[in-house]
């Protein structure tokens, strides 16, 4: 070879070199394997008994039925399974069920050993809401878990939470960036099973240099509560007036409204297609959702010469928590955690913020920004049962107190 090609070669190999790597892998004291495992999946199918009229189905998109058994002529029990072990107590179930004819029924909950139920159910019909289920109708004797219901050819949805779809998603979020055009929705690619990963990349007048605030939800699939607050969060920042003119004169927002699109409509308990928690990935994205995201995330910030300043994901839990890095002082926004929480406080009646700090030890997505773009990383909570009408004032006032401080920010 001569020694002019040699040197191109190096420089070439350099090149590529860079060019894959451009996704650095961000390092945790406690690393997570998140290689990918097999999932069970749940036999799609309409289950029934006619001798007693009841039938039950997991037909739909978001669904979790492992199997319906009859106890007795007034008594079924749905089988609860998760998308596989070990995994958090997150047991999350969703069928519809019917009968031949109107009557009151008891339905008990089989969950596997060592996994107690969580969530309240949530009850719709075809052309009502979802309401909560009365505690007069919850049963709970030790780790039994059963409910009466009244059943009848009007189909009834149970579910653990309500139902929110890939689908429902794409229909909420192209409603409410329609006539914007400062709104660029785009796509990073897909997941595992082929469903689209969404990105709605969001700024005013050019994105050059603009300071880059990152919304993420749905890792999880059942913490529909922290994408409630991330609706309205969203919503709020694409108000049209003078603070989110400005904020977004400022600041660039990507924002993605659901990264485990499999999990949501497999109906899983916590994990993606792949069998993985997606919040233990946010080292060496070895999951194809977590890569996709974070590297689209890098190569626009790159692109556009923006600094990454804060990151917010939105989850469930049992309580309304935010958890924070204990690190802050070093970050591009050392005062953001102190202004907004103050501002909360102000700002949202009866409130008291509930703060648990920590050091990300496990390759979360609040680690990652903190860690891998000295940003703020945030996992927002919002409690399972916490009432809807509160989780949409929150979500708009944390949205209006962090615009207000960011605009006031200036990032060196
Ligand atoms: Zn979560």
């Amino acid at each position: 070879m001569a020694k002019k090609d040699f040197f191109l070669l190096i420089i070439l190999s350099v090149f590529v070199f860079y060019g894959c790597t451009s996704l650095k892998a961000v390092i945790f004291k406690t690393p997570i394997d998140t290689t990918t495992k097999r999932i069970n999946n749940q036999l799609k199918k309409t289950y029934g008994f006619n001798d007693i009229g009841v039938f039950a189905s997991n037909k739909f998109d978001g669904a979790r039925l492992n199997g319906f058994e009859k106890v007795n002529d007034s008594t079924v029990k749905v089988i609860i399974r998760p998308e596989n072990t070990p995994i958090n107590n997150s047991a999350y179930y969703s069928f519809k069920i019917w009968s031949k004819e109107q009557k009151s029924i008891y339905i008990e909950f089989d969950y596997p050993e060592g996994f107690k139920h969580r969530y309240i159910p949530k009850i719709k019909k075809t052309d009502t809401s979802w309401e909560m289920l009365p505690s007069e109708n919850l049963f709970k004797k030790d780790e039994e878990f059963s409910i009466k219901l009244n059943v009848s050819k009007d189909t009834s949805w149970v579910s653990a939470q309500e139902i929110v779809t890939s689908k429902d998603t794409e229909k909420w979020y192209k409603g409410v960036i329609a006539n914007k055009p400062y709104v660029h929705l785009k796509s990073v690619g897909k997941s595992r099973l082929g469903r689209n990963l969404p990105v709605l990349d969001i700024y005013k007048g050019t994105k050059k240099e603009k300071p880059i605030v990152v919304l993420l939800t749905r890792q999880h699939p059942p913490e529909v509560t922290g994408f409630f607050a991330y609706q309205e969060f969203l919503k709020t920042i694409l108000q049209e007036n003078n603070l989110t003119n400005d904020f977004l004169n400022k600041y660039r927002v990507l924002a993605f409204p659901i990264l485990n699109p499999d999990g949501v409509d497999l109906g899983h308990w916590r994990h993606n297609a792949g069998g993985v928690d997606t919040n233990r990935d946010w080292s060496k994205y070895r999951q194809p959702e977590v890569k996709q995201v974070a590297s689209y995330v890098v190569k626009a910030a790159k692109k556009s010469k923006g600094k990454i300043v804060l990151g917010l994901d939105f989850h469930s839990t049992y309580k309304d928590v935010f958890y924070t890095n204990k690190i802050r002082k070093t970050t591009v926004l050392p005062n953001f955690i102190e202004s907004w929480f103050e501002a909360l406080e102000v700002n949202i009646p009866d409130y008291k913020v509930n703060e648990a700090a920590g050091n990300s030890n496990k390759p979360v997505s609040k680690g990652w920004f903190l860690y891998g773009h000295n940003a703020v990383g945030i996992t927002y909570e919002i409690g399972d049962a916490t009432p809807r009408d509160r989780i949409k004032q929150m979500g708009r006032v944390t949205a209006e107190e962090m615009m207000k401080i960011l605009t006031k920010t200036n990032i060196n």
